[in-house]
């Protein structure tokens, strides 16, 4: 039997799409990186739809390849190249099922929005934390398939530390439940885990249940003028002694990405001009607090950022004092991605060291990567709350980046060398997909890459789930 005529016969007609035109977008990943096939688009309207859809791929021998908000930086969510694949999309499944005030919980679909799930549990007055860039368009099921990180890990955690259940269709049909909002189930292995960052290789994840957090009633953004990545990282440990959780993002930004986001937003305004490194800071409070709305803890946090200015650890500081200024600063990191995208393509990487050994890493880096491709210039911002950079290597003179592009093989070795030599990971949270797929056996040990192997052919023995993701071929 025809596998796209047996998915209409039973998902219905509007729910698979195979059209060239209709299937055109799916296809590309949101980068423009990648491309690739599918027989069909199938968009299940619940978990046992999923099911469905996946025994018949799986009687087929169709591949499965899961998609949310495609947003992806990895390739993760795009079909191979002429291969027989199904892109399952959970963009129907998108309902919020239900906000449990006194559990500090809600329950959603895999394909709600990001945005949509934070809106949830703002009306319920509680906050879903995971916070990023495309929060308007990626979903629930990517963020867990990829363990996303964004801006307030530093505070709440990476997705992993926000589900507390999950349910998931496994390749051969069979329904995962594991759909438990409880902080406490030692029953064995916690198998749940596997799906957290398992970028769509061992099951379709279909419903979750999130933790969620008392609401912020107070926050205070400041903008820090630093000498080095070594000031900052003083600094941040300042920071957390003398706020502990309520610092809630501490974003680093070098020079030259400043450069390039006052050069394409030229309307935008640098708080700090000159500084060497900036850091966007934020804190926040939950509670009634001790005072008027705002001042307690702005008040402190001035104290404090005037005592390091003082004791000459900070360059120079500037707080916001209203909202509006507040939503200013993030605004300047937040456009940073877009900045750099209208520049031109850098050869990127999103890695993870300790926090204490980025200063010795851009150093080092830097001058390793100067003396192989002298002119070539590093474009480093991120999350140093949680020792991420995203680390940016292009020319410094437009017209010699396309010969430096195609060093990108040596530029890379040399980056994640440095990046191994201190502990570190190449991919700090977006993920493996195609994009790092043939590194990884560099970079984690064999060990860990057979675990892996083994785990998903335990899993998904008929190797349908997103082949060509993640680990190579077993
Ligand atoms: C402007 C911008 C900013 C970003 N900022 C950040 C950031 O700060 N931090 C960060 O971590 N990421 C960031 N990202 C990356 C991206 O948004 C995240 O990886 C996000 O979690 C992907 O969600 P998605 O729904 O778009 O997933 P997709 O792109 O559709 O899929 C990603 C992977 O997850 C799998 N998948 C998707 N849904 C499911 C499911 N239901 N079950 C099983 N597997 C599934 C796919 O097969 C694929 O492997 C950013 C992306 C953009 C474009």
């Amino acid at each position: 039997v025809n596998l796209v005529a047996a998915l209409r016969a039973r998902l219905g007609e509007v729910a698979v799409l195979s059209d060239a035109t209709d299937l055109a977008p799916f296809l590309v990943d949101w980068r423009g990186r990648y491309r690739g096939d599918a027989l069909a688009l199938v968009q299940p309207a619940s978990t046992d739809e999923v099911a469905a859809a996946v025994t018949l791929c799986a009687e087929a021998g169709a591949s499965i390849v899961a998609q949310g908000g495609n947003t992806g930086l990895c390739g993760g969510a795009t079909p191979a190249v002429g291969g027989r694949s199904v892109i399952l999309s959970l963009r129907r499944m998108n309902r919020v099922l239900a906000v449990d005030r006194d559990n500090n919980t809600m329950t959603v679909e895999a394909g709600c929005l990001l945005a949509d799930a934070q809106a949830a549990a703002h009306a319920a007055d509680r906050l879903f934390a995971l916070s990023l860039a495309a929060e308007g368009s990626c979903t629930i099921g990517g963020n867990i398939a990829t363990n996303a990180g964004g801006v307030h890990v530093v505070r709440y955690g990476t997705m992993r530390d926000l589900v507390l259940g999950l349910e998931a269709v496994l390749p051969d049909g069979r329904v995962f439940d594991g759909l438990r909002g409880l902080r406490k189930d030692n029953t064995g292995y916690d198998l749940k885990q596997l799906f957290i960052g398992s970028e769509g290789t061992l099951g379709v994840v279909t419903r979750a249940v999130l933790k969620l957090h008392p609401l912020p009633t107070r926050r205070a953004v400041a903008w820090l003028g630093l000498a080095s990545p070594a000031a900052a990282v003083g600094v941040l440990g300042e920071l957390q002694s003398a706020f502990g959780p309520r610092l809630a993002a501490f974003e680093l930004l070098s020079r030259p990405v400043l450069d390039v986001l006052f050069r394409q937003f030229p309307e935008a305004r640098d708080p700090l001009p000159g500084m060497a490194w900036a850091a966007l800071v934020e804190f926040e409070d939950v509670g009634v607090g001790a005072g008027p709305a705002g001042e307690p803890l702005v008040a402190a946090v001035e104290s404090r950022l005037n005592a390091l200015v003082e004791a000459g650890r900070l360059d120079d500081a500037v707080i916001a004092q209203t909202h509006t200024q507040a939503e200013r600063l993030w605004w300047l990191r937040e456009h940073v991605p877009e900045a750099e995208k209208r520049e031109g393509v850098a050869i990127k990487h999103d890695i993870a060291l300790p926090v204490s050994s980025v200063p010795d890493f851009v150093e080092s880096a830097g001058a390793a990567l100067q003396q192989a491709f002298p002119g070539c210039e590093v474009l480093a911002f991120g999350h140093l709350g949680d020792g991420n950079l995203h680390y940016n290597v292009r020319h410094g003179d437009p017209a010699h980046n396309p010969a430096l592009l195609l060093q990108q093989d040596a530029v890379n070795r040399i980056v994640y060398d440095h990046v191994k030599a201190r502990g570190g990971s190449i991919s700090a949270e977006h993920g493996i997909g195609q994009l790092k797929r043939d590194l990884l056996p560099d970079y984690k040990s064999a060990v860990e890459i057979q675990l892996m192997q083994r785990i998903r052919a335990a899993v998904d023995p008929q190797g349908i789930m997103n082949p060509g993701k993640l680990t190579g071929p077993r």
